[in-house]
């Protein structure tokens, strides 16, 4: 497992020896650009000999409550375990042990690193591979602070960007689907929010991943709890299916066919995705505005050409942008029927909203316009990101989005 307070990530093991003690030991610390995949690869499941180890802490269950949600989820060992002070042949069958109430955390004692893996070495047998579920099973687990491990599609990223919120309390969402929930028919969501805390390594590989198309990702030991899953500390994120992992019933089939999202209702929350059709009934003037980009990057900000200023220079490629494309962004408002008492408000983008194309052209480019000709126009289905629901006054605001 992977653990990190904030901008800091430390390479860490959970090892367990024959007595069925546990131990975290702290490793290297580690980059966002630090394959995490191949420590995997190399330790997980193997019999290691630790020297030169010190003892950093004994922490207690009450002290360390989200380490002790992974031990649990390792309890009872699969093996019969070792007595202490017994000989060497007294093993205990393991199904009437408590859970352990505390355990290690080791470090090393020098800069030096003494975990020795044989590579040769069998899979131990008291090795656990992780327990894949379908999301749908997830969903329905009772209980808190359950540690669960799923495949799953991400549909979109949502990264905090802000910068009035701490890095330490940033949390970036993944919207998740698998095939459990897209076939699913009533009363459950058809996609649902991985909130990945700042504790949780979000590698840039599977950033730059997920800036490209959408990927089938293995969330190892996220947390579930409250209605939500988290990835926090020892949660690991992997692009690769790992070599080892038991699927508990769960139907681990591929999607197939197009994605649908929940369409928007009277039980859409915020910060949650769906899809919604409706008639446009009134237009911000006032939001709308639009802005050149860089066609080579993307990027938003450009600035005069220091030499020519009547020309445009992009920063982050250095160059003078000649065909700039053209962004633009407008509110406009929606009577739904699947919402009919609220006030719909959907931040809706040029570049990307092709359905509405010809309405932001006719608001933004045409000279004289009339919101008149806009007005009773059908959209939908268009995916949104939903940024507020309140009550009073009754009132959705989205954001269209472009799933990945
Ligand atoms: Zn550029």
């Amino acid at each position: 497992p992977v653990s990190n307070g904030g901008m800091f990530c430390r390479l860490c093991l959970l090892v367990q020896d024959a007595y069925g003690m546990f131990s975290e030991v702290q490793l290297q610390s580690l980059s966002s650009t630090d394959d995490i995949e191949q420590y995997c690869r190399r330790w997980e499941g193997k019999f290691c000999c630790l020297a030169g180890m010190k003892i950093l802490q004994r922490t207690t269950r009450g002290r360390a409550l989200g380490l002790f949600s992974l031990i649990d989820s390792l309890w009872p060992p699969v093996v019969p375990v070792k007595v202490p002070g017994q000989s060497q042949d007294a093993e205990m069958m393991t199904t009437n042990l408590p859970p352990p109430s505390f355990c290690y955390i080791l470090t090393v004692q020098s800069g030096e690193i003494h975990v020795e893996v044989d590579a040769e070495e069998q899979i131990s047998n008291l090795y656990q591979p992780p327990a894949v579920h379908g999301l749908k099973e997830i969903l329905r687990i009772d209980g808190c602070n359950e540690r669960c491990s799923f495949w799953a599609q991400v549909l979109y990223l949502r990264l905090q960007t802000k910068h009035s919120v701490p890095i330490d309390q940033r949390e970036n969402l993944l919207f998740v689907t698998d095939s459990t929930l897209q076939n699913v028919v009533h009363g459950i969501p058809k996609v649902v929010a991985v909130s990945v805390t700042a504790s949780c390594v979000l590698s840039t590989e599977i950033i730059e991943a997920l800036s490209v198309a959408s990927r089938l990702v293995f969330f190892k030991d996220a947390l579930w709890g409250n209605g939500e899953i988290i990835c926090v500390e020892r949660t690991v994120l992997l692009l690769q299916k790992p070599l080892l992992c038991s699927a508990a019933g769960a139907d681990l089939s591929e999607l197939t066919g197009p994605v649908r999202l929940d369409e928007l209702d009277s039980t859409t929350q915020a910060n949650s995705v769906c899809a919604l059709r409706g008639t446009v009934v009134g237009v911000n003037e006032r939001t709308a505005f639009s802005w050149p980009t860089c066609d080579r990057c993307g990027n938003g900000k450009l600035e005069l050409c220091p030499q020519d200023r009547e020309l445009l220079y992009c920063n982050q490629c250095s160059e003078v942008v000649t065909t700039p494309v053209l962004k633009m962004q407008l509110e406009v408002f929606l009577s739904c029927p699947s919402r009919s008492q609220s006030t719909v408000k959907v931040k809706v983008r040029h570049e990307i909203s092709f359905r509405l194309f010809v309405l932001l052209t006719m608001l933004l480019f045409l000279q004289t316009y009339e919101v008149q000709s806009v007005l009773g126009k059908e959209v939908g289905l268009l995916n949104c990101y939903v940024h507020s629901v309140t009550s009073h006054p009754n009132c959705v605001a989205l954001e269209e989005i472009v799933l990945l």
